[in-house]
Parts: C-alpha cells; structure tokens; sequence
C-alpha cells in the first residue's frame, strides 16, 4: 500500500486537536512572560508532530498553531458542568475544531456523554434543533423527545 502524500490516488484528511494550558497573566496584554509561555507551547507542539510523524512521507505536519481563550466570548471554548471536560458549541459561530461538541441546556453546557445521560433518563427533553447521533441510527434528530 502507498502512503505517500504524493500518490495519486491519495485524499487529504486535516487532523486537528486541542491542548489546554494555562498563564499567569492576561494573554491580551503585552506580557512577556506570557508570550513566552505561548510560544514555548507552540514549538513543543511543532516539535512532537515533527517527531511523530519524521518517517511517515504520508504525514505533513503543518505546523499552525493558533490559540482561543476559553472565557472570552467569541472563544467558543466551554466546560461541561458534570465532568469539567472541555467542548466547544457548534451550534454558535466558530466551532472549535479539536474539541468535542457540547450541548447548552438551561444555561449551562454539557459534554456529550452527560447529554445524553440527562435526555435518556428524562432529565431534560432533548432541546429543538439539537441531535444526538447513536450508532446505528443516524436519523435520530432532535424532534423526537424523552427518549
Ligand atoms: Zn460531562
């Protein structure tokens, strides 16, 4: 089998995922101990992928890093209020790519799993235009309430 990225038969596929650290410090000012921070995380990032991937042809490391900041209104970075894991909205501009999907119920945002916890157990019915996927039924759609 080919892996080379240069096959002609071969289809790109863009793999993206997410890190969260942390600063002491606003990222927005003009900090240098944060900049620092921020850039070290970048070449650390660049370095593992580089590394990772140095004897797979197949692989092209991009190397773009870019950073949101949870908090931040247009971040669309949230926490789900169970379990803490962090998920983006993609209902709301800008998904975050790399993070899972999240839902907001009441307020307040939901991993996946805690999701369809509370709308199995009838906890809360499954708001409009919502849809939880279930394998092996792709159709469940979010009109079908109280599952
Ligand atoms: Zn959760």
């Amino acid at each position: 089998m080919d892996s080379s990225a240069e096959s002609a038969t071969a289809t790109p596929v863009l793999a993206t995922t997410s890190i969260i650290f942390h600063v002491h410090g606003d990222p927005y000012a003009d900090n240098e101990e944060v900049t620092a921070v921020m850039e070290s995380v970048a070449e650390k990032l660049r370095a593992v992928l580089a590394e990772a991937f140095a004897g797979d042809p197949g692989v092209e490391v991009i190397g773009a890093v870019s950073f949101r900041y949870p908090g931040q209104e247009d971040a669309n970075v949230y926490r789900c209020v169970r379990c803490g894991d962090w998920l983006t909205d993609s209902k709301l501009p800008s998904p975050c790519d790399g993070l899972m999907p999240g839902y907001l119920v009441n307020g307040e945002y939901l991993c996946t799993q805690h999701f369809e916890i509370a709308v199995d157990s009838g906890e809360i019915p499954m708001p409009e235009g919502y849809r939880v996927w279930r394998s092996g039924d792709e159709a469940d759609v979010g009109d079908e309430r109280g599952l």
